[in-house]
């Protein structure tokens, strides 16, 4: 049974007591062995987080309307003590279980949901290809009808959570050319399928605790009972579950800024030159101003953002713009801290060097800032 009450409030403040008081202890050691903390998702899953978004009926909490100002706010605080944690929680619970919630049938909610949201099991989506990352309708991975299902070929990389998953959402092309958005096929595999398999971790900057890595499938059979959602719809949904990412994304940013902040304000009042603290020079001052600014600026909006969706709006342009500012605002913010910090933010201990490199990642994930700003062009231009 769940540990905490769902009231937002405590719920958040139990989530906090969590990171602070067990994953901040171990956040730096992580980043330098680059181990998922398996444990403390399980914990997580204890704590009932990891089923937030999910039915009540599939072991989650949600009874009624989704909350995801509260998701982000617990968010914010895991990713406050490791942002590459809460990435991986992130895709397993969002990239994974919310669209399984969303697409998927009962029988399929009930055999996935309730592993997630116990902390038992670890799930990832993948879409992207060594040929198709921006260009994500350039897939090549097909699915080809079999007898009572599908047989799938292909190679996806870059994929949050592959080398330690157990479910993985592939999307395939079933139908369609490259490029267009119709044709596209989510499919739900279980590790242990035949013919499927994943690399090593890659070896990253940043996010060195979330395990990123390839899924290779050489006719992988998936019955017609593992198609999630309907076959040639899969680019449809998937554009559907993006401007929650797009904005969570923003969140881990946030996240590391207003860390950053902290340490700042901690440090440059210690930090003495030419006989003051660095806290009394105009020039340290405005830095600090600047983040304290854009992090308003950027929570606020998201949170806006976050509450539409909760009240059922497709909100693309407006979840591209969370992101490319919260996301580049975050990665400011850590380049801004190492700065006040001097040669000490250049070395690990201070950590904000860890954050620098964290930030960067989600500049690049769940769709670049590039792409993010032709989607709201696009959608201004109504082209
Ligand atoms: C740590 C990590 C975790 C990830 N997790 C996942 C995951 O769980 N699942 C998943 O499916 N994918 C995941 N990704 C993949 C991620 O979504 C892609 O890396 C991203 O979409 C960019 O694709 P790419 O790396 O191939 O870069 P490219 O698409 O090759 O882009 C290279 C550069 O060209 C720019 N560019 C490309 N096209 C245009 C254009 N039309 N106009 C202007 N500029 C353009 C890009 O913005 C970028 O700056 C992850 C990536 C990383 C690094």
């Amino acid at each position: 049974m769940p540990e905490v009450p769902l009231e937002r409030k405590m719920f958040v403040d139990t989530i906090r007591k969590f990171a602070r008081n067990e994953l901040e202890l171990v956040a730096d050691e992580i980043d330098a062995t680059g181990e998922f903390p398996v444990n403390l998702y399980r914990r997580l899953g204890a704590l009932g987080f990891l089923g937030l978004r999910l039915p009540a009926e599939y072991g989650g909490f949600m009874d009624g309307s989704p909350d995801s100002v509260a998701v982000m706010m617990c968010v914010e605080e895991i990713a406050k003590a490791s942002a590459g944690f809460a990435l991986s929680v992130g895709a397993s619970i969002t990239l994974f279980a919310a669209n399984v919630a969303r697409n998927g049938n009962e029988e399929q909610r009930a055999a996935y949901l309730p592993g997630i949201a116990s902390g038992e099991k670890i799930g990832c989506w993948g879409l992207t290809e060594p040929d198709a990352g921006s260009d994500a309708l350039g897939i090549k991975t097909r699915a080809v009808r079999a007898e009572g299902g599908w047989l799938l070929n292909g190679r996806k990389t870059f994929i949050t959570n592959a080398p330690i998953a157990d479910h993985f959402i592939i999307i395939a092309r079933t139908g369609g050319e490259p490029g267009r958005i119709d044709g596209g096929t989510a499919f739900i595999l279980d590790r242990g399928a035949d013919g499927l398999s994943t690399g090593k971790p890659l070896d990253k900057m940043g996010m060195r605790c979330s395990p990123t890595g390839e899924i290779f499938l050489d006719n992988v059979f998936v019955p017609d009972s593992r198609v999630l959602g309907k076959p040639g719809n899969g680019f449809f949904d998937m554009m559907a579950s993006l401007d929650f990412e797009r904005s969570v994304a923003g969140a881990i940013n946030v996240a590391i800024a207003q860390r950053c902040l902290e340490i700042c304000l901690e440090y440059s009042k210690t930090r003495t030159q030419f006989g003051k603290p660095i806290s009394k020079f105009q020039l340290v001052q405005e830095k600090i101003a600047r983040m304290h600014r854009d992090i308003e600026l950027a929570r606020t909006y998201i949170i806006h953002v976050l509450e539409m969706i909760d009240s059922g709006r497709l909100v693309t342009a407006q979840a591209g713009i969370a992101k490319w500012f919260a996301t580049e605002m975050g990665t400011q913010a850590a380049l801004d801290a190492i700065q006040i910090l001097g040669g000490y933010g250049y070395c690990r201990e201070y950590k904000v060097e860890r954050y620098m490199r964290d930030a960067k990642l989600l500049e690049i994930g769940a769709g670049t800032n590039e792409i993010n700003k032709l989607l709201i062009a696009k959608v201004l231009l109504g082209a």
